[in-house]
Order: structure tokens, then C-alpha cells, then sequence
């Protein structure tokens, strides 16, 4: 376990909605670390409709996904909001009036006076292959994600899969590796042509292997792997041994352990809130963007930014108990306009 970090608000969730929740905070003097599962920052709009336009942002004609992450990140940056990518947080645990202890999968632990809970639709999961008894080796042999590409030095690999994230691994990987195999089951990739490109002369130059098939089965002891087994699209077996196995078979979405933090849920899947202030049934943790529930809830961005703004309000009686709220505009107030850099 790590030392605790110290904030006033930890965000679950770096998606469109966490991260106007930074600003909306940032307005009202408080500071925020946002903790999420994916390798990037956005959401479900960097990672599953980067490139698709966007048409309803207030103001906004039009917009990519990408490009929404992108304008939030510059427009939060006044505020130093801190990342922790990578990590789903796991457990909460209630240690003040309001003060919480959360920790994440990967043993941080951060102390905050509130907790606000953006997690969309839950965390982006990895799929796992329909491989029998994976899970025996998976944290040991097999890996949905590289978090230090030094643990797979001198080892032999096996790749899955003919996305992006497969064909950007066989290429990075590929000059660490004893010895390394992509495999696919059939001879299109999705990934960028520039990277099946790199990839295929890898291949040219004897550097990786390249098959078309599928995983039937891992054999090893003890959660390591020596070999899987490979069924060839003409229906024959053979072995490949390997150290590693790393299958990228794409993301989907599960609740994950939103549901285990004491919340009032609204049928299992969504925290019902108070819509003055978008706080959940525990005071203290709030729920904004498509996480929460109330009579009328629209799961669309905009929903979300307002959210923030009313959830922010809240938030400053329990980081403030002393302090009086005096509503202000950005265009009129120096105040607020010093925050923000401009004054
Ligand atoms: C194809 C598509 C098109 C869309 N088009 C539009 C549109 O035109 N206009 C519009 O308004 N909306 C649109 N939406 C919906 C919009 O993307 C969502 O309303 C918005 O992303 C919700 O934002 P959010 O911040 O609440 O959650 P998300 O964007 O879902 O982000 C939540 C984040 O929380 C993380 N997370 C969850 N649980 C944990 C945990 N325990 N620990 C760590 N991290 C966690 C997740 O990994 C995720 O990154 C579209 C959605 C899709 C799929």
C-alpha cells in the first residue's frame, strides 16, 4: 500500500462529465484527482467514437469526440487536476463526516472530503478470449494491458488479436521479446494500415511470426504458461511455447464495483440522486453524468456539465463549512476570472 494522497475531491471517471467537474470545483477553490480505468482520458468519446462528430455541445456546432476531450482538457487546465490512469478504484470506505478512503486495483489509496462518482456506464473491461481456464493464468501469464513493457523483456510472446492495440504492441514488444508471435484469426487487421505495414515487415525480416488461427488451449503449472495451443483455420493443432500470453480482443463496458459502495441504485446499474445537487443517498458522494438516475435523466453530455455545476455547489459546503458561497459570472468577476488565468 501506498501512502494516502490527500485531496479535496476524488473523481471516478475522466470522461466528458469528470472532467467538467473539474472545472466547475476548480471555480470554487477545490482541487481534484480523477482516477481511471482506460490508458487515456475521455470516455466512452476517446474511446469508442474518437473520430464521430458531435452535434448537440451547447455552442458547439460541431465537434469530434476527440476533439470534445481535448477542449475539456485545455479549458480544465488552469485548475492542475491530477490523472491516475490505468487503476479502477475499488473499494470506499466512509472515515469522517463527510471524509472517505478510497483505494484503487493497483494499491493507491487516496484520502477526500468528497467523492464525486463519474463512471458512465461503468468500467471499460477488457474481453476476455472464450479460452477454457484463462483466468488461471491471467495477472501471471496472461495480460489484457502492458503497464511496464521491461516485465516482458526476454520473453517468448504470444499476441492476439488484429486491432490497434495488437498490432501496436507486436511492434513495440517485438525488439525486447526473446521471441514473439501475433496471431490472428484471419488475414485482415482492423489496425491502422501504417502498423499492419510495419508489422508485415517484421514479418519479411524474420523478426516475428505471424499465424492465422485461434487459441483452444493454455497448458502450464502454477499460473504460468509454457505453451498454447493453436487450432489453424484448417481445423489442425499445434504449439507454440510461450511466457506471455497478451490477448487484445477489445473493451466493454461492466458496472465493475460502483455498485458495492453503499449507494441507493436504481435498478442495480444507476445511483439515484438528489437533483439540487446531484448527491447520492451516502452525503458526500455525488453521481453526475450517465452513472446516475432521477425522474427525467437524459444520458447526453450537456446533462452531465449540469450536473457539475449544481454538484459543485454542494461540494463547497462540506471542503468550505466556514466559507459563504457568493455566486459569480466568469465574464464579471476578477475573482473568478484570476482563477482561470485571464485577469
Ligand atoms: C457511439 C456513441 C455516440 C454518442 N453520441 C453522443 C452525442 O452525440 N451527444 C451526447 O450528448 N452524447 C453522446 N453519447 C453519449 C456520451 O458519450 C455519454 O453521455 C458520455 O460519455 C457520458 O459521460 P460520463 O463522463 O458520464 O461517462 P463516460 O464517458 O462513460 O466515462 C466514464 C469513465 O469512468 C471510468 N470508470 C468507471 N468506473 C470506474 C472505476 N471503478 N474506476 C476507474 N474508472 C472508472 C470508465 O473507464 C470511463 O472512462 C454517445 C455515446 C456513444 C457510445
Amino acid at each position: 500500500m501506498s501512502e494516502p494522497i490527500k485531496t479535496d475531491v476524488l473523481i471516478i471517471g475522466a470522461g466528458p462529465c469528470g472532467l467538467f467537474a473539474v472545472f466547475e470545483l476548480g471555480l470554487l477553490d477545490m482541487k481534484a484527482h480523477l482516477v481511471d480505468i482506460l490508458d487515456k482520458i475521455g470516455g466512452q468519446c476517446a474511446e469508442l467514437y474518437p473520430e464521430k462528430p458531435i452535434y448537440d455541445i451547447p455552442a458547439v456546432p460541431y465537434i469530434t469526440g476527440q476533439g470534445l476531450c481535448e477542449a475539456l482538457l485545455t479549458q480544465i487546465k488552469p485548475f492542475g487536476a491530477t490523472f491516475h490512469l490505468q487503476e479502477m478504484v475499488q473499494t470506499i470506505e466512509k472515515i469522517g463526516d463527510p471524509q472517505f478512503r478510497v483505494t484503487t486495483d493497483r494499491g493507491q489509496v487516496f484520502e477526500a472530503k468528497i467523492i464525486v462518482v463519474a463512471a458512465g456506464g461503468g468500467s471499460f473491461q477488457p474481453k476476455r478470449p472464450p479460452i477454457p481456464g484463462i483466468e488461471a493464468y491471467e495477472g501471471t501469464s496472461v495480460f489484457y494491458a502492458v503497464r511496464q513493457m521491461e516485465a516482458f523483456r526476454g520473453k517468448r510472446i504470444l499476441i492476439v488479436g488484429g486491432g490497434d492495440s495488437a498490432l501496436d504492441w507486436t511492434l513495440n514488444l517485438a525488439p525486447i521479446a526473446s521471441h514473439l508471435t501475433l496471431l490472428h484469426r484471419r488475414g485482415e487487421f482492423r489496425a491502422a494500415p501504417d502498423s499492419v505495414n510495419k508489422m508485415m515487415a517484421l514479418v519479411g525480416e524474420g523478426k516475428i511470426d505471424l499465424v492465422l488461427g485461434q487459441v483452444s488451449e493454455l497448458r502450464g503449472e502454477g499460473g504460468r504458461i509454457a505453451q498454447a495451443v493453436v487450432k489453424r483455420n484448417d481445423g489442425s493443432h499445434f504449439e507454440i511455447a510461450c511466457d506471455a500470453l497478451l490477448p487484445f480482443f477489445g473493451l466493454t463496458m461492466k458496472l465493475g464495483p460502483v455498485a458495492e459502495w453503499g449507494m441507493a441504485m436504481k435498478d442495480g446499474e444507476y445511483i439515484l440522486v438528489d437533483t439540487a445537487t446531484f448527491e447520492s443517498s451516502v452525503p458526500g458522494i455525488f453521481a453526475i453524468g450517465d452513472i446516475n438516475w432521477y425522474p427525467g435523466k437524459l444520458k447526453l453530455i450537456l446533462s452531465g456539465f449540469h450536473e457539475a455545476a449544481l454538484m459543485a455547489q454542494k461540494a463547497h459546503r462540506y471542503v468550505y463549512p466556514d466559507k459563504r458561497l457568493v455566486f459569480q459570472y466568469t465574464t464579471s468577476s476578477t475573482s473568478l476570472q484570476k482563477k482561470l488565468g485571464v485577469a
